[in-house]
């Protein structure tokens, strides 16, 4: 990644301070230098290149030739050459740097208040890029001609703004735009009078859209209780966490326990929501997370952002903590668009921050939680995207269709996997045209031509309808947890056989079962299915999954034979509901046997109380990690389980529900039970590891599937699998849940092309 990143300014002062003569020009396969002196100088100029490099700069490689020598005496950065096949790499969009926010805060600095401040190293990129090579024709800051001052600054190879293509005054570039509803013409039209307004609404109780980085942002006051739940009424979300934005870092700690990680993380570049443990009685709204211990927090990743926190502090609100979530309607893409904004979120704002510079790709933010030290993605989006993946399997064009949920897709060129942001669940029509508009906005930008196109097994995802008739491309159809753990050995470049534990709600098995809590002996050319949870019937199918009391009563009957009544049973679900259920389950009619981890998690929260019907998948997972935490035993002890079997063994968990039964007519604490569950997942999970260890010879792990984002779980698996001596390998490029599912894809695909030849 040369592009965009102060790249060649940097090889340009470089040179000059090695004495050498040549040039550097962008190219369309990255980066072109051309030095010319004494052998030892080009030497040490050529040991220095990668280990001095600016931050954001990437070098996957570099080759070199020895050429005539010309007898030139100058270094030069030349014009970009368009030439040949394009490929680059393109830069994530990332926060305002130090300088830049000084120069937005100091009074006689030109750029004093201006929103749209940015240089070589910092500002928007994957957002505005329509096309490579990386120059300002090829962005949407085309349309704002820099003024003589930026212009200067542009072509100085010495200024931080050398060839910054979005570089931007308040004289030349692009500006903020006031509209309330109602009113025809915005009043307000300074920078600092536009967003003295928008504090003014927020601190009033109002609720703003205002466009950010990788597209608008619904922001309010978060520690005001009615101002919360008015956002949730208006925007139709019953229970889904919002994130919130809050001025520093301190304010942060402030309000929740931020370990010396987490405060990296939050401070990154990268600018993510970072997923915090509030301290309790953290002066915030119920309704930000209800039922959640956790909130997602982010800082400032713009300097409107960073503005707008100076005007609040001016205002005496410098502990302002802002929800800041998506502006989209429920499960819809995030909007982008000044008239779209307008359009879809009339009903929801109460005004609107625009301004005129276009977004070109729609980037949500990314959400991130500190796990055992490590930071694991649950939602890869602005600041990462589109950060390749090396996989070095050969050179083939595939196309990744993803899953259903929380889907991405992928692209393959030259040896790179190019995962794309996350674009959402797969369910609507407006996801469905994100999915495609982002397909055809990244086979153009990274000039892919796809040979092949992979897909999950089910058909009735939305991306593999897609694949097997839109595309026309040859199919490779993927099973779904192969593709999981194909994602975590295509992160870590691992080849030869792995054991795979790949735990997660819903997959299609290959035996056209649901799958969900997989032990696969796996490379990237297929798989053996060595063990599984011991399946259990999920009564009507789909809908099963908003209710958890649906699967816990399954699993009663695969335990005790018969549904006891007892003070745990009942009261589950309404009578009526409960007598359907129980007799499709008892007659084994509309059900379907899985093996889903995810199921089980939902069955336990329901057993316990916690939860017997949910609004999103995962809900009560969460909740049951959650009160997992609050439990004070440390370390608890697992339940009783066995493991019995062959082609595949099987987990046989119900020894553990018939304690967890006991447990609860004992009235022993929730906290106790969920942290005695976890602790048999990761005994369970171990002693299998061991088993195909001693088998099968294979001493590496991966773990993948949305159930190890679950810090307890993941934790445990870490923890006792290194013990144990295995070589144990978790996600940290990709999500591990579905999100991560087209990268895997893309890596099984590619391996097959390059078996093929
Ligand atoms: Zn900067
Ligand atoms: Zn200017």
């Amino acid at each position: 990644m040369v592009q965009g990143v102060g790249f060649r300014p940097y090889v340009y002062n470089l040179a000059r301070r090695h004495g050498l003569a040549g040039f550097v020009l962008n190219s369309p396969r990255g980066v072109f230098i051309e030095v010319e002196g004494r052998p030892e100088t080009v030497d040490a100029f050529l040991a220095a290149l990668p280990a001095q490099a600016p931050p954001l700069v990437r070098i996957a490689r570099i080759d070199t030739a020895e050429i005539r020598v010309l007898g030139e005496t100058a270094f030069a950065i030349r014009e970009s050459d368009a030439r040949g096949s394009a490929f680059a790499l393109v830069p994530p969009d990332i926060c305002a740097c130090d300088p830049c926010l000084a120069d937005t805060a100091d009074p006689a600095n030109r750029r004093y208040d201006y929103p749209f401040t940015n240089c070589t190293n910092c500002g928007p990129r994957y957002s505005i890029i329509l096309d490579v090579p990386y120059d300002r024709p090829m962005t949407t800051m085309a349309e704002f001609p820099m003024c003589a001052d930026c212009r200067r600054e542009y072509e100085n190879p010495e200024n931080r703004r050398f060839h910054a293509q979005p570089n931007a005054c308040p004289v030349c570039g692009p500006r903020l735009i006031l509209k309330t509803p109602g009113e025809s013409a915005s009043s307000a039209s300074g920078t600092r009078e536009i967003l003295e307004r928008v504090a003014d609404r927020l601190l009033d109780g109002g609720i703003v859209a205002w466009k950010g980085l990788g597209g608008y942002q619904l922001a309010c006051d978060a520690r005001r209780p009615s101002v919360v739940e008015e956002l949730r009424r208006r925007k139709h979300r019953s229970e889904k966490p919002f994130a919130i934005m809050v001025a520093h870092a301190d304010v942060a700690a402030s309000l929740c326990f931020l370990s010396d990680e987490e405060r990296a993380i939050l401070t990154s570049r990268e600018r993510p929501i970072v997923l915090l443990r509030r301290h309790p009685g953290a002066d915030l709204a119920e309704a930000l997370s209800p039922g959640n211990p956790a909130t997602g927090v982010m800082l400032p990743c713009t300097p409107m952002h960073d503005l707008l926190f100076r005007i609040l502090r001016e205002r005496c609100a410098a502990d302002a903590a802002l929800v800041m979530t998506s502006g989209n309607v429920s499960e819809e893409p995030i909007v982008i668009d000044n008239e779209e904004a307008e359009e879809h979120l009339a009903g929801i704002a109460d005004c609107f921050a625009h301004h005129n510079r276009r977004i070109h790709t729609r980037v949500d933010d990314s959400v991130v939680r500190v796990v055992a030290g490590h930071t694991m993605l649950l939602r890869r989006a602005r600041g990462y995207a589109p950060m390749p993946v090396w996989l070095g399997r050969g050179e083939a064009e595939v196309l990744a269709c993803g899953a259903q949920q929380k889907n991405t897709l992928c692209l393959t060129r030259a040896g790179f996997a190019i995962p794309s942001q996350h674009l959402g669940d797969l369910e609507n029509f407006e996801t469905l045209r994100f999915f495609e508009e982002t397909l055809e906005r990244m086979r153009r930008l990274f000039h892919v031509t796809p040979a092949a196109v992979a897909h999950d097994l089910h058909p009735g995802y939305l991306s593999t309808q897609f694949a097997l008739q839109k595309t026309g491309l040859r199919p490779i159809g993927v099973q779904h947890h192969h593709a999981h753990i194909a994602s975590c050995m295509a992160e870590h470049q691992l080849d030869g056989r792995v054991i795979g534990v790949a735990w997660d709600g819903t997959g299609l098995g290959a035996d056209g079962t649901i799958w969900g809590g997989e032990f696969l002996a796996a490379d990237l050319a297929g798989f053996d299915r060595c063990a599984r949870l011991r399946p259990i019937l999920l009564a009507g199918g789909d809908a099963g999954v908003r209710e958890p009391w649906r699967v816990a009563r399954s699993y009663l009957l695969d335990t005790f034979g018969a549904i006891p009544a007892t003070a745990i049973t009942r009261n589950m679900a309404p009578a009526e509901r409960v007598r359907i259920i129980d007799t499709m389950l008892t007659r084994r009619v509309n059900t379907i046997p899985t093996s889903s981890a995810g199921r089980l998690f939902d069955a336990v929260a329901s057993l316990i109380g916690l939860r017997h019907s949910v609004s999103f998948e995962g809900q009560a997972a969460m909740m049951l990690e959650a009160a997992a935490d609050a439990s004070s035993s440390l370390p608890a002890d697992p339940y009783e389980f066995a493991i019995a079997g062959a082609d595949p063994a099987e987990i046989d968990l119900r020894p553990m529900i018939r304690q967890i039964v006991a447990d609860g007519e004992r009235r022993s604490p929730q906290a106790e039970i969920a942290a005695r569950f976890h602790a048999t997942l990761v005994a369970a999970i171990a002693a299998v590891c061991r088993r195909m260890r001693d088998q099968l010879n294979l001493n590496r792990v991966c773990l993948s599937g949305g159930c190890f984002q679950n810090a307890r779980l993941l934790a445990g698996c870490l923890d006792t699998l290194r013990s144990d001596g295995f070589e144990v390998f978790s996600h940290t490029q990709v999500p591990a849940n579905d999100g991560g599912i087209a990268l895997g894809q893309a890596a099984i695909a590619c391996e097959l092309l390059r078996k093929e030849g």
